[in-house]
């Protein structure tokens, strides 16, 4: 049982920047961009980016909350839902929708976000951004925004540790 480390607190930080950076340059600006985090760990990571947004552009992005497993167990009764309290429909119609998520492995979780975002609306563009692409997909997926590239073999497994959900701030590879 191997322990790497891939990404110390020092570098996620900094991804998640260079990304925030790389989302205000492609898009030419925030007008009209949400952010939706896949459950669990896209959710802090859409916050954080949401956070390095605000403080570039001084503008606030809403951040949604989409559970996955919640769609696929009833496809009928999708359910994103704001962060922030307050209003909590979401409306991708004519906005720049940029999915967030831990890690990019198969592209099938992406996949049924995609779905359940455009059954909420007609979004302008869907983007997504991801802290770690670790390969193997098996579907024409790909991201937009990469915090690291991580070739790794079928067997083994990324850590993606973050102070909210783990109480600590890493990434590292596991191998079984
Ligand atoms: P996919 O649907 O692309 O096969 O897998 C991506 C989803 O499964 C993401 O929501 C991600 O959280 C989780 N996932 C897949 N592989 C890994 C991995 O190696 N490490 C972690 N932390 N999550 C993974
Ligand atoms: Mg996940």
């Amino acid at each position: 049982k191997e322990k790497n480390l891939l990404m110390d607190e020092k570098a996620m930080g900094r991804a998640i920047r260079r990304i925030a950076h790389e989302i205000i340059e492609r898009n030419k600006g925030l007008d009209n961009t949400v952010l939706v985090g896949i459950h669990t760990r896209g959710v802090p990571l859409a916050k954080r980016l949401a956070a390095e947004l605000s403080a570039i552009e001084g503008l606030a992005v809403p951040v949604y909350d989409l559970d996955i497993s919640a769609y696929r167990d009833d496809a009928k009764k999708t359910s994103i839902n704001m962060v922030a309290k307050g209003q909590t429909r979401f409306d991708a119609d004519g906005k720049t929708v940029i999915l967030v998520d831990d890690v990019l492995f198969t592209g099938r979780t992406v996949r049924s976000a995609l779905n359940a975002i455009m059954e909420l609306g007609r979004p302008r563009y869907i983007e997504l951004a991801v802290l770690v692409d670790r390969g193997h997909r098996e579907l024409p997926i790909r991201a937009d925004y990469v915090g690291k590239n991580v070739p790794t073999s079928r067997r083994e497994d990324i850590s993606v540790q973050l102070r909210e959900v783990d109480g600590q701030e890493q990434v590292v590879l596991r191998e079984q």
